[in-house]
């Protein structure tokens, strides 16, 4: 062994345990490890895989510095970014994500998705800035690109031609934004199109209105199940389910599950810009995730927008987000462990990591919360107190003093 962490309470475990960790890999998980590697006791503190961001856009972050703070809603917010997007520089783009995946590693994430926009304004070089990004903290964060067209595909020429020169050159999946297309059905038909050629995973942006009156949540439903992509397409927001009623969303909940397809909760962003047109008495928009996944849909939770015209807060801590969903959702105690999975194990199915968790033989990615249960992480938004990965030292967070005075 490198190392071993004593006294863990890892989830589905009854009682603290010892992980021990070899050639960066989890290779023991037992009661008592008996061996002389350096070895650190984290005291009965949780221990998980590390947070999972499975819907994050490092390339629009951290722009509130150059425009100016009242943006309305979500018009007004895609209008803004696509103004500042022109003058967008590599440097420029890879300075502010880096500012995200920093904070991002210090609140204990260890995989994330990255949505890049891609047309004709922007080109490639938000996409080239984060292939560099992607590259130089793979020390702490796995980061996964995917490549979309967040201004239109069918009604903007040019794009899709990029979005293909982006996928030969390293884009792990393809996004989509139906919504702001002329033609959303086209849209999702020719996503569907590349997706296949290119063998790579969807991950739509769909709708993010309170009228529950239509939705293009059937039409991917559907393209989903006649192109076979069952398990591979995943849909963020859908603000829509939050004004339905129970037995509709069971009805909707049965398809998504059967259609394989699964579901994001963006709450800061979701929250901020829902009901702007209506000034009290506002609805939340908030889908209720944890009930979709008692009807078997596989859904997560995720930061979406950090400190831009979207979401002008964040510090990327999926903890924190989860706390805000669960606070916002009104789960009760009982549901804590399950609002974690949604920034953890559910995530990383919804990405298709395969080698995600505490298991043998699984990368040791691993952060030690400064809680001694789930719930109670969940509960308290408890402190990352340091994280390693493939087994190496990531992070730490040395925990806070009181400084009583002499007596
Ligand atoms: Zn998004």
């Amino acid at each position: 062994m490198d190392l071993v962490l004593r006294q863990a309470s890892v989830p589905g475990y009854d009682g603290p345990i010892d992980i021990g960790v070899s050639g960066g890999r989890i290779a023991a998980l037992e009661r008592r490890l008996v061996c002389d590697a350096p070895e650190i006791d984290v005291a009965g503190r949780t221990v998980i895989g590390g947070f999972v961001d499975s819907h994050v856009h490092l390339d629009k972050a951290c722009l509130l510095d150059r425009c100016g703070h009242v943006h309305g809603g979500l018009g007004a917010a895609i209008a803004a970014v696509a103004a500042m997007k022109r003058n967008f520089t590599e440097a420029d783009v890879y300075q502010r994500g880096a500012r995200v995946i920093e904070k991002a590693i210090t609140k204990g994430t260890t995989r994330m998705r990255t949505h890049v926009e891609v047309d004709p304004r922007v080109g490639l070089r938000s996409f080239n800035a984060v292939k560099a990004l992607k590259a130089d903290y793979a020390w702490a964060l796995d980061l996964s690109i995917c490549v979309f067209p967040q201004e239109g595909l069918t009604n903007d020429p040019g794009t899709e031609d990029l979005l293909a020169e982006a996928l030969r050159n390293g884009a792990d999946l393809l996004g989509g934004c139906p919504y702001t297309d002329t033609d959303p059905n086209a849209q999702i038909e020719r996503l569907f199109g590349l997706a296949r050629e290119f063998d790579v995973d969807l991950d739509f942006h769909l709708d993010f209105d309170l009228d529950p009156s239509w939705m293009h949540l059937d039409e991917v439903c559907r393209q989903t199940t006649s192109h076979g992509w069952g398990g591979r397409v995943a849909i963020g927001h859908v603000t829509k389910l939050s004004m339905v009623s129970p037995e509709v969303l069971v009805s909707i909940g049965g398809r998504l599950a059967e259609a394989g397809v699964a579901l994001t909760v963006l709450p800061a962003t979701d929250l901020y810009l829902s009901a702007r047109e209506t000034s009290y008495a506002k609805p939340r928009g908030l889908t209720p995730a944890h009930l979709l996944l008692d009807e078997g849909v596989l859904c997560s939770v995720a930061t979406n927008n950090v400190l831009n015209p979207f979401t002008p807060f964040g510090d990327a801590s999926l903890l924190r987000m989860a706390n805000l969903y669960a606070n916002v959702a009104q789960c009760e105690p009982p549901l804590f462990a399950r609002c974690l999975d949604l920034v953890t194990s559910l995530p990383a199915r919804l990405m298709r990591l395969g080698d995600y968790g505490i298991a043998p033989g699984n990368p040791a990615d691993l952060i030690v919360l400064d809680a001694a249960t789930p719930s109670d992480a969940l509960a308290e938004i408890a402190e990352a107190i340091m994280g390693f990965k493939h087994g190496r030292l990531s992070f730490e967070r040395p925990a806070a003093r009181l400084l009583p005075p002499a007596p």
